[in-house]
């Protein structure tokens, strides 16, 4: 037995060995493991005696970065139903979506998204207002009684980010989520020195798994601020002397503009992390310069696969900086063709995911589950390829590529010669509709100075760098992209 077997295995493991150490901080608030075990068990009493939830209901949460969500995770686990995290950034039609998909016998939110539930439409549900009930503090005579769990139980539901449609509420079992917090450490060297700030949605798998659990793992201590402020998070590292940065690349991509990143040193950081979605290569190199003492790493994974398949190693060769890495122990890889047949070194097609910490199926989805899975592997659609040294490389969504005349363009491949223009500080680039040749190219950029009047000396920026075919027919200058809460451009919006 080399292994934890259920997530609870963990949460003893943790609070007891760690017991005086911080688990969490919040501005001036600050749990440690052993007030943290005290919380979780009181919340799990009250959830089986006066809520009556019992093993595989769902407990859906409308909370936001805070103290209570790793509180609630455990204290679901502990009476076996399953947590359902739901993206607070949803609309309310969104909001309701999640919910009536996953047909929770208690919501629990945070008062101010409460406007955002359609509570007509959920009425078979019990809410529950964090700020009226205090649950931590409720006298609860009854002794909890754990759940029997088995490693194959469902302990969340995690929804897709909805990047390429509704999102999809994907099952995860403890033993998906405990073969990726061994790979964590195992790959990143983690251990109970680790702090992390938590700026990124703590209702994603990256937030969730790369971050809190990760630390939880390894004893260390995780600092959540609600939302990613560039100002807040700098002074927050330089507070704590957080030693492992994990986000997504908008994030750091945020945190290069603030005068404060410049202004300190970040020497103490061991460990940078990113993932969730393409990074430039231009912030490698900027983060690179930033942090001089740490490992950088990009993980590459999906709530599906919750979180890690592939990445980086501590040590690799700088030629490699834009690779996604290579996979984690635990992770079977085939890349495919369009006849389905295994890619050669170097060739392009969808990569396929098999492993203990890849999901059984959607919640409620026949119909995807019998799509999204081929021979036992998890279908990404992704495409990517593999270099001789047995590195990966993400070229594109499959449904963002951008099939012009029969030659195939990768957006990211555009993006990241676009974003490597000084002027440029954001851009996205889609296909749209050609009356010949299918799609042609059009890009969004975001600058301060560039504009229509000099569209042609970008085109001929990117026609030094990338293939005629490639390069943008259309421009247009926008303030702003629409991002989701994981940092992903929405480009069905922009479509
Ligand atoms: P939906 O499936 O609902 O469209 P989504 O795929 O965005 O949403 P997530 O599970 O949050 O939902 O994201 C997984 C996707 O994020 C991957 O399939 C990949 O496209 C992208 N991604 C993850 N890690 C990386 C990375 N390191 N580099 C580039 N892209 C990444």
């Amino acid at each position: 037995r080399d292994r934890p077997f259920t997530m609870l295995e963990i949460f003893e493991k943790s609070v007891t060995k760690y017991k005086d150490k911080e688990v969490l901080i919040k501005g001036n608030e600050s749990l440690t493991y052993g007030e943290f075990f005290l919380k979780v068990n009181n919340l799990a009493a009250v959830l089986q005696g006066e809520y009556g939830i019992r093993k595989g209901d769902r407990i859906a949460t409308i909370i936001g970065n805070s103290m209570e969500f790793p509180i609630i995770l455990f204290a679901s686990l502990k009476i076996g139903a399953i947590m359902v995290p739901v993206n607070v950034r949803l609309s309310k039609g969104e909001i309701t979506y999640v919910l009536q998909d996953s047909s929770p016998s208690l919501i629990m939110m945070d008062q101010v998204f409460r406007e955002n539930i359609d509570v007509s439409k959920v009425d078979e549900s019990i809410l529950v207002d964090m700020e009226q009930n205090n649950l931590y503090q409720f006298d609860y005579s009854i002794k909890l009684k754990e759940a029997d769990i088995d490693e194959e139980d469902a302990a969340l539901i995690m929804y897709t980010s909805g990047t390429t449609g509704r999102p999809k509420g994907a099952i995860l079992s403890h033993v998906n989520i405990i073969h990726n917090l061994m790979v964590y450490q195992d790959v990143c060297k983690t251990n109970a020195t680790m702090k992390t700030i938590i700026a990124i949605p703590i209702f994603h798998v990256s937030g969730l798994i790369g971050q809190f659990l990760h630390v939880f793992y390894v004893g260390g201590t995780s600092i959540i601020l609600e939302h990613y402020k560039n100002d807040d998070y700098i002074e927050e590292i330089i507070k704590h002397k957080a030693n492992s940065l994990s986000n997504v690349p908008s994030i750091f991509m945020m945190m290069q503009s603030s005068p404060k990143f410049k202004k300190y040193s970040f020497d103490f950081v061991t460990m940078v992390g990113y993932g969730g979605a393409p990074i430039y290569k231009e912030t490698i190199e900027t983060l690179r310069k930033a942090f001089p003492n740490a490992t950088f790493q990009n993980v590459y994974g999906a709530t599906e696969t919750a979180s890690p398949t592939t990445l980086m190693p501590r040590e690799y060769p700088v030629e490699k900086a834009n690779s996604i890495g290579i996979p984690s122990v635990v992770t079977d890889i085939k890349i495919i063709n369009e006849k389905n047949e295994e890619c050669e070194v170097d060739e392009e097609g969808e990569i396929l995911i098999k492993g203990p910490m890849v999901i059984k199926g959607y919640w409620n989805k026949p119909e995807e589950n019998e799509n999204s899975f081929l021979d036992g592997y998890w279908k990404s659609g992704d495409i990517v390829k593999k270099d001789k040294d047995g590195y990966f490389y993400i070229l594109d969504r499959k449904k963002n590529m951008i099939n012009r005349a029969g030659e195939k363009i990768y957006s990211i491949e555009v993006e990241d010669v676009l974003k490597n223009h000084p002027e440029v500080e954001d851009t996205a680039v889609i296909g749209v509709p050609h009356p010949v040749y299918g799609e042609q190219v059009k890009c969004f950029i975001v600058s301060k100075t560039l504009n229509e009047k000099r569209t042609e000396e970008i085109r001929d920026y990117c026609g030094n760098h990338i293939a005629r075919y490639k390069v943008p027919a259309i421009y247009e200058f926008v303030e702003d992209l629409p991002r989701n809460a994981s940092g992903k451009v929405l480009k069905h919006i922009l479509k």
